[in-house]
């Protein structure tokens, strides 16, 4: 029998056509749910004895083949993606505490980490310690329900480097798992899991995308660990979009080329503004005169230290309200990583959560820009500086 219009239009056209050639760019699979011939498939599934995708929130073919190259290259077992950084993070967090734990975390984290740690966790009758991760000593603050230490490779927005191995060490003395956001070196220059770290999470909206198109996060660590947490993402649906996925396969494979450029193009540029007379610092890991550089030259991969930096102006919020204005080409965002160069005002975007206590303990000042550095040519961005800081 002739099926009707709306029968055919409901059920046609669901299978992709049969090819023994494979399509040389990943499909995206925009598919919430997938269908079985009969239920002892559907079981074989679920026991594993069958590779098989059930429901997008718990997996899908394009986040798959994603999570293939980022363990690969962090060097871990198994990987989780997420619909944001800040997905990742809770989701790596809350699948390793329980009511009454406790969390020792950098004092120094970007703004919506900071947050959830301080007053998020509160609901949940978490206790966590913020200390500073360079000058205190972490071993007095392990107590015995500690569960996580949680920080950050370069820290937001003084850019300063924490040595992982130090703090992976004194967290494995106390069985506690250590939690880094890689999210502003990438594993191009800093691969946390072969230092010693238990989970590297990512806000892929940066660097990992680096196009400014997608907001998405990323979780890699041991099976275990990783079962664990997308046990927990699952509940939570914090799931990537098979979409995005897509994107993010395409991202990566310029990551490499794109984290030299950015690199090589911050270096230059913090050493040009390390001399100017109006800038009273420049925070970069790779200025010899940085706090940071000789950690982060033994700690990084290639001799790369990252696009992102920043400078304290001697005019203090004026000159950076100045500047911000001036800078006609280089724009304003409140996020990083893209391939054009970027500014932020930490104390009005990223922490400005923060009080202004938290701030000077911190260190953050008022007169604190920070630059994303892109991958135009170096000397288009040092000249635009150079004609923008006159009129500062
Ligand atoms: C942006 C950012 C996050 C949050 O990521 P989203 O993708 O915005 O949720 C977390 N950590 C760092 C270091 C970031 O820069």
């Amino acid at each position: 029998m002739e099926k009707s219009f709306m029968t055919k239009l409901a059920r046609l056209g669901e299978k992709a056509p049969k090819s023994i050639s494979t399509p040389k760019a990943i499909p995206i699979y925009m598919s919430s749910s997938f269908s079985f011939n009969d239920v002892d498939e559907l079981e074989k599934v679920y026991g594993k004895e069958e590779n098989g995708y059930v429901y997008s929130r718990m997996g899908n073919p394009g986040q798959d083949a994603l999570k293939e190259i980022m363990t690969s290259i962090d060097e871990g077992e198994e990987a989780q993606v997420f619909s944001s950084g800040m997905g990742a993070i809770t989701m790596s967090i809350l699948a390793h505490v329980k009511s009454g734990d406790h969390i020792i975390a950098d004092e120094v984290l970007y703004g919506g980490s900071f947050q959830f740690l301080k007053e998020e966790l509160r609901n949940f009758n978490i206790e966590v310690s913020f200390i500073n991760m360079l000058k205190d000593n972490i071993e007095e603050y392990f107590k015995p329900n500690t569960k996580v230490v949680y920080m950050e490779t370069i820290s937001n927005p003084l850019m300063e480097v924490i040595d992982i191995r130090v703090i992976s060490e004194a967290c494995k003395k106390h069985n506690v798992k250590l939690i880094v956001d890689n999210t502003f070196a990438t594993p191009i220059i800093c691969q946390p899991l072969k230092l010693g770290a238990d989970v590297v999470v990512y806000s892929a909206t940066k660097y990992l995308c680096g196009h400014s198109d997608v907001i998405a996060g990323i979780a890699v660590s041991s099976k275990e660990t990783m079962e664990q947490i997308s046990h927990t993402a699952a509940i939570y649906g914090t799931t990537m979009s098979p979409f995005d996925s897509w994107i993010l396969i395409r991202s990566l494979r310029t990551l490499e080329l794109r984290i030299k450029q950015h690199s090589q193009n911050a270096l230059k540029l913090a050493e040009y503004l390390q001399g100017h007379e109006k800038i009273k610092k420049v925070y970069y890991p790779g200025l010899s005169s940085s706090s940071s550089f000789s950690l982060a030259k033994n700690m990084f991969n290639n001799n790369l230290f990252g696009g992102m930096l920043s400078v304290d102006f001697k005019g203090g919020e004026k000159a950076v309200c100045d500047i911000i204005k001036a800078l006609e080409s280089i724009k304003f965002v409140p996020s990083l990583a893209g391939v054009s160069t970027t500014l932020s005002y930490p104390v009005r975007t990223s922490h400005r959560a923060l009080t202004d206590d938290e701030l000077i303990k911190s260190g953050i000042s008022k007169g604190l820009l920070r630059i994303s550095t892109g991958l135009e040519n170096i000397d288009d961005i040092i000249a635009e500086f150079d004609r923008a800081l006159k009129q500062v």
